[in-house]
């Protein structure tokens, strides 16, 4: 398409986590102009904890201008090292893959997930971005959709992004109701200051302690902020979507552990720990119609075993807004959109579900490609 036929396109992104952030950004940089992002909450925010930004990722932020604004606030990091529970082997350390696949080098950025979104919405006029709209309903009239929300207020859009994440409403009512797979994990995060980490960190490469059973312990070192995001992963059969713990706890699931590792879960304040059951998604065969299409969680969750749920959310953005200059129409885009990435997430999802121990380290870095 021409930039003249979508400059004034009227796009509504229903969520603004990192994939409807990202996809209004996206489509900004292209030359639409008439995007608003409808938010649930009052506000945008993430929890305490850290994340991995590849090399991919990272060279979308250059394209679209947001590069330095990500970069102030994230610390770069040259590879991965998986090792044994008891640190005492090393399983594998790769560079991230396309660290230097693009013209200038890119670095994974590990970045604090509060600051990320607030770099993407920063880089947003206010005008785009709308806090309080919680959509009830979506009904798909073809070449329009038209967008109900909790507030009473009703928006009829030529192209609908349903980046409501795992629980999405858009891929309940017009694509999918089967409801999200738990894991049987739980996930345990927080962010503590170097000086309480037991020299824990020695180099701002992420670091994941994995153990025979699947216990992972994993830490993300956050130097531009002298934190480290500190995180457990393990078994457990209570599916209650915010699990209460406690700190004994956590070190009964540390035993054999690297005595860094133990002495964090023994010290640190649970009060700050987030807590929750893990779920993804079971892949689903469409993803859009002429009008409206997933994006994000909503379209693919997965287990974050892999570390590219938010990656996979940020690289469908580039992705659409590509097909939208590539196509000749709203309805091819999103079906070249669906074609590009959809065989891409669904290796994602699959991958992710083998879990952790140390033999399914060797899939740590499944991307080759550039269109990884
Ligand atoms: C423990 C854990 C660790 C992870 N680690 C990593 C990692 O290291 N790297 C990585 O790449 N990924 C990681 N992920 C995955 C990553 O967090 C998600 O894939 C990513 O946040 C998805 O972004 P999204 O924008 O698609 O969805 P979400 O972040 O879920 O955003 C959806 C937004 O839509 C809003 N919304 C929902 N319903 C409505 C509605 N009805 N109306 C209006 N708004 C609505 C929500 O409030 C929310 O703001 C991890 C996930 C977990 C659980």
């Amino acid at each position: 398409m021409k930039i003249s036929e979508f400059k004034d396109l009227h796009i509504a992104i229903v969520g603004g986590g990192y994939g409807g952030a990202a996809a209004a950004i996206a489509l900004k940089s292209i030359g639409a102009e008439n995007v608003h992002v409808y938010e649930q909450a009052p506000a945008f925010g993430q929890v305490g904890a850290g994340i991995g930004l590849r090399p991919t990722t990272v060279e979308l932020f250059r394209q679209w201008g947001i590069f330095d604004a990500v970069a102030a606030v994230s610390s770069p990091s040259e590879h991965l090292e998986i090792i044994t529970a008891d640190g005492g082997h090393v399983i594998v350390q790769e560079e991230w893959p396309m660290l230097h696949g693009y013209a200038q080098t890119n670095h994974t950025r590990i970045i604090h997930r509060g600051d990320f979104i607030d770099a993407l919405f920063g880089a947003l006029p206010a005008k785009m971005v709308h806090v309080g709209y919680k959509l009830t309903g979506i009904a798909d009239e073809g070449t329009t959709s038209t967008l109900t929300f909790e507030n009473g207020e009703t928006v009829t859009a030529d192209l609908v992004i349903g980046a409501d994440g795992i629980r999405s409403l858009v891929r309940q009512q017009l694509f999918s109701d089967k409801a999200p797979v738990f894991a049987g994990e739980h996930a345990y995060r927080t962010v503590i200051s170097m000086d309480d980490a037991f020299d824990l960190v020695t180099d701002d490469n992420p670091r994941f302690f994995v153990a025979q059973n699947g216990t992972v312990a994993y830490n993300l070192p956050l130097r531009h902020r002298n934190e480290v995001s500190y995180d457990i992963t393990a078994r457990s059969e209570d599916d209650t979507w915010a699990p209460v713990i406690t700190n004994e706890y956590l070190v009964s699931l540390l035993e054999g552990f690297d005595e860094r590792v133990v002495n964090v879960a023994r010290t640190l304040d649970i009060s700050k720990v987030t807590s929750r059951s893990v779920y993804d998604i079971d892949p689903i065969d469409v993803w859009h119609t002429n009008s409206v299409t997933l994006l994000g969680d909503s379209a693919h969750a997965m287990l974050h075993h892999q570390g590219q749920g938010a990656n996979s959310a940020i690289q469908d953005a580039g992705a659409l807004a590509d097909a939208l200059l590539e196509a000749g129409s709203v309805p091819e885009a999103l079906a070249l959109f669906q074609a590009t990435r959809k065989p891409v997430t669904d290796e994602l999802q699959r991958l992710s579900r083998l879990g952790w121990t140390p033999e399914s380290a060797e899939n740590a870095f499944p991307e080759q490609t550039p269109a990884n």
